[in-house]
């Protein structure tokens, strides 16, 4: 067990799992701290589950291999709300990609699907506008939204 009590969970089946391979560190990206940046140094057992095998222990607040903690996240989904996702990359201090890949998961869990019978307008983004070629190919693969 670590020192906070906590007693290992596998991440594959939710059980308790006290068969630890060994620790690693993970950085991880937290909510800023007024002007600072705030990075986490998280020690995460690598256990050897009955059931799973070789796995890691769940961490609630830090999901999966995601490198900024759940509340980072959700701070950042309600700004990609009120501001391009440059400005708000710039803002906490994470790439580009990383902010657009939260807003991404945001919409894919938040907004149903489309359905295509209903379509009437296709809608494109400021890239689609500078690269219409590009555009193209990417609504071919289904990238795009579509407006009903
Ligand atoms: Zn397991």
């Amino acid at each position: 067990m670590r020192a906070d009590g906590v007693p290992p969970v596998c991440s594959g089946c939710d059980h308790v799992c006290f068969l630890v391979h060994d620790v690693h560190r993970r950085r991880a990206r937290e909510l800023p701290l007024l002007i600072y940046r705030v990075e986490l140094d998280v020690p995460v057992r690598r256990l050897h589950c009955p059931v799973c095998g070789p796995t890691r222990e769940r961490i609630d607040w830090l999901p999966g291999r995601s490198p900024v903690t759940t509340t980072l996240r959700q701070w950042v989904e309600r700004l990609v709300t009120l501001r391009p996702i440059r400005h708000v990359a710039d803002l906490v201090g994470l790439h580009w990609h990383t902010v657009k890949s939260i807003d991404k998961q945001r919409l894919q869990r938040d907004l149903p699907a489309p359905d295509p019978i209903r379509l009437r307008r296709l809608m494109m983004d400021e890239f689609a506008l500078l690269n219409p070629e590009q555009a193209v190919k990417q609504t071919k693969k289904g990238k795009h939204w579509f407006s009903a």
